[in-house]
């Protein structure tokens, strides 16, 4: 028997936790107070190190590395502040968006459901990302400018974002209060429409 073992369950439990300090570079024995607030802070840092590591590992979460912030706990704002039942839906969408698991072709095509990603909806042959169908897609035109004359009369600034920038505006966490419903209208109608679009075209996903 070696010397770990043979003195007991006390003396491996101890043991344990040893090993468990040394890994957390605990910096040696501490009071308890002190000893709570070392392993919260541990755990904090493990919980960001992880979320950082699975944006570079799934490309599903590609899109949300540059939307959410990384060092944020609990629900997104959006998600606490109450919301119409007949909107919810559009608040669903805008949280498929964020995880990536939307019927965009971007995203189903990764799965393998469809063979490109092409925007079904245009005739652009572009790929139907969340940016394209939001902000460049010809086939959302009217709803677009509905949900952007809004957007800019909350935030003037808007207008000179790019197309990029103005998705992560929509996606993220600073998106002005008085423009959500807005946004899930605009997220509800092109859902609406899209789905249209693809039962003409016999596909209906
Ligand atoms: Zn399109």
């Amino acid at each position: 028997m070696n010397d770990s073992k043979g003195r007991g369950s006390s003396r491996n439990g101890a043991l344990f936790l040893e090993n468990l300090a040394l890994e957390a570079n605990w910096p040696g024995p501490l009071k308890k107070p002190a000893a709570k607030k070392f392993a919260n802070e541990y755990v904090a840092s493990r919980r960001v190190s992880e979320l950082a590591g699975g944006f570079k590992r799934m490309s599903t979460l590609h899109n949300m590395s540059n939307w959410v912030e990384k060092e944020r706990f609990g629900l997104p704002e959006y998600l606490l502040r109450t919301c119409p039942a007949s909107l919810r839906e559009g608040r669903r969408l805008k949280t498929k968006f964020r995880l990536g698991c939307h019927d965009l072709r971007s995203s189903s095509c990764r799965m393998q459901l469809v063979r490109n990603a092409q925007c079904p909806c245009c005739e652009s042959r572009e790929s139907e990302t969340i940016q394209h169908t939001l902000f460049e897609c010809t086939a959302f035109e009217e709803e677009r400018e509905v949900f952007l004359s809004r957007l800019y009369s909350v935030r003037p600034l808007a207008r000179q974002l790019n197309d990029e920038y103005r998705c992560r505006l929509v996606m993220g966490h600073k998106l002005p209060r008085e423009i959500e419903k807005t946004l899930y209208r605009y997220f509800i109608a092109i859902s609406k429409l899209r789905l249209g679009i693809l039962t003409e075209q016999g596909e209906g996903s």
